[in-house]
């Protein structure tokens, strides 16, 4: 055999005419799948072949059956959750990365990544408007950064009460009080499971999804202050809205509380002028959750976990093996919950680099032009309202009572132009929007907008 690299040749010839091939679909494709799991399934083959296959041919009958499989999610006419495309420079970085093979857990191991990492983290809090000084953490989500931030939160308080849980764990803790507000992700729920806490106080919201600091205010005034927790939202999924932050953390602080915000695209905000004061105080918050895999359109997965107390966030996250060659000023596994891990900062780094300060501005306000273009198209059409005031990415319309809405939800699926899915807000049924994506265009927008009057004209 010849020099190995020789084996990878033909594979990744073949893996980058199936990319080529699919990213020229993306424009003219139905955004939905066209094909089910079982149909899929099939077509692989479920059964496990005795003998080696050539990686040429893996890789050519994986892209051949997973086609049909595939949701255009980034296609411009993908609407649905809160998704966000992948931008040039940040999926050829993540080739690179894969390439690469970089376990990226110590710094010491390996310095091309602790300095993209060093830079993306500098960027990142600039562009964020997150205090110099704070420990930023690559995860793989906003779930995960929810949680890092989180863990940091619970060690930290309970420290504070004397309770060190490193050492005792949380049997016979001083009890934790966790606030959020009605209507925070439902992932703060689930990371405030994996860290043993239970449910939280549920703290009222007003009719934009945003916690009410009276309310707030008035769940504090009870009970002596022990450790707290209090979760603000930069964004909420139905409205876009953002909590009153200000406010908010000043009562919060008020009563010894870590204030944390879960701002999974809602704190990309800071990144332009015309959205930065709808977080308004944000940056007085103990710690800050985003995603780049969101707004900033970086490929699968990279959540980011920005706490302002470096050292708890090493205490809680930290840990020590003898073999491991750690560096004193701390390493990157210090600030997530894994060990071993991709170099997520480096598509990052690519994503920032390639659009700059003020192209990052234009995609948070390009996205919220769209919003609005949505919202006012929307609001033309007959028996059509927007629910929420429409401040950020997000819109939520009804078409007339729930019935009519759920038909043209199921319509705008049938249709396969966009994909726009429904909830349920503010005990209503609604189409959502999400304007994530950075290819999404004028025309998208337009298309989309057709394909929902074509679809409303047929119910
Ligand atoms: C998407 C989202 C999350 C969860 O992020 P993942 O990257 O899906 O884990 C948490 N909070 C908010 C507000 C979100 O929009």
């Amino acid at each position: 055999m010849d020099w190995p690299s020789q084996e990878y040749d033909a594979p990744l010839d073949r893996a980058h005419a199936h990319v080529r091939a699919w990213l020229g679909t993306l424009a003219d494709r139905p955004v939905p799948p066209q094909a089910d799991i079982d149909e899929l399934v099939a077509a692989l083959g479920p059964e496990l072949p005795e003998a080696p296959t050539p990686a040429v041919e893996v890789v050519d009958h994986l892209a051949a059956v997973a086609d049909a499989g595939l949701t255009a999610m980034p296609s411009g006419r993908f609407f649905g959750f809160v998704i966000g495309g992948t931008l040039p420079a940040a999926l050829a970085a993540d080739w690179l990365v894969s390439a690469w093979d970089q376990n990226s857990g110590l710094r010491r191991l390996t310095p091309a990544h602790s300095a993209l990492e060093d830079v993306a983290a500098a960027w990142l809090r600039d562009l964020l408007g997150l205090p110099a000084g704070s420990a930023v953490g690559f995860v793989t989500g906003g779930t995960m950064a929810n949680f890092t931030c989180l863990a940091a939160a619970r060690d930290e308080v309970l420290r504070r009460a004397g309770w060190p849980v490193a050492e005792r764990g949380l049997t016979g803790a001083p009890r934790l009080r966790v606030l959020v507000g009605a209507e925070r992700h439902d992932t703060v729920d689930l990371a405030l499971r994996y860290l043993g806490l239970g449910a939280p106080e549920v703290v009222a919201a007003d009719d934009q999804g945003r916690l009410r600091p009276d309310a707030l205010a008035a769940a504090l005034d009870v009970g002596p202050d022990g450790p707290t927790i209090v979760c603000l939202q930069a964004g909420n999924v139905h409205s876009g809205a953002f909590d009153p932050f200000a406010e908010a953390i000043e009562i919060a602080h008020r009563h010894g509380a870590w204030v944390h915000v879960d701002g999974a695209f809602g704190l990309w905000a800071a990144a332009s002028p015309t959205t930065r004061p709808l977080l308004g105080g944000y940056d007085g918050a103990d710690s800050w959750a985003t995603d780049a895999h969101k707004t900033l359109n970086v490929p699968y997965d990279c959540g980011i976990a920005v706490v302002r107390d470096r050292a708890a966030l090493r205490a809680a996250m930290g840990m020590h093996a003898a073999y491991l060659i750690a560096d004193d000023a701390g390493d990157p596994l210090d600030t997530v919950p894994e060990l071993s891990r991709r170099a997520r900062a480096v598509p990052v780094w690519a994503a920032l680099r390639s659009l700059g300060r003020s192209g990052t501005t234009e995609l948070v306000d390009r996205f919220c032009r769209h919003a609005r273009t949505f919202a006012d198209g929307l609001t033309a059409m007959d028996g059509v309202q927007v629910l929420n005031d429409v401040v950020f990415t997000q819109v939520c319309a009804t078409f007339g009572d729930d019935a009519r809405t759920r038909r043209v939800v199921e319509g705008m699926l049938a249709d396969g132009t966009a994909w726009m899915t429904g909830s349920r807000w503010r005990g209503r049924d609604v189409l959502r929007i999400s304007v994530s994506n950075w290819s999404t265009s004028e025309d998208d927008v337009e298309r989309s907008l057709a394909a929902v009057r074509r679809v409303l004209a047929g119910v």
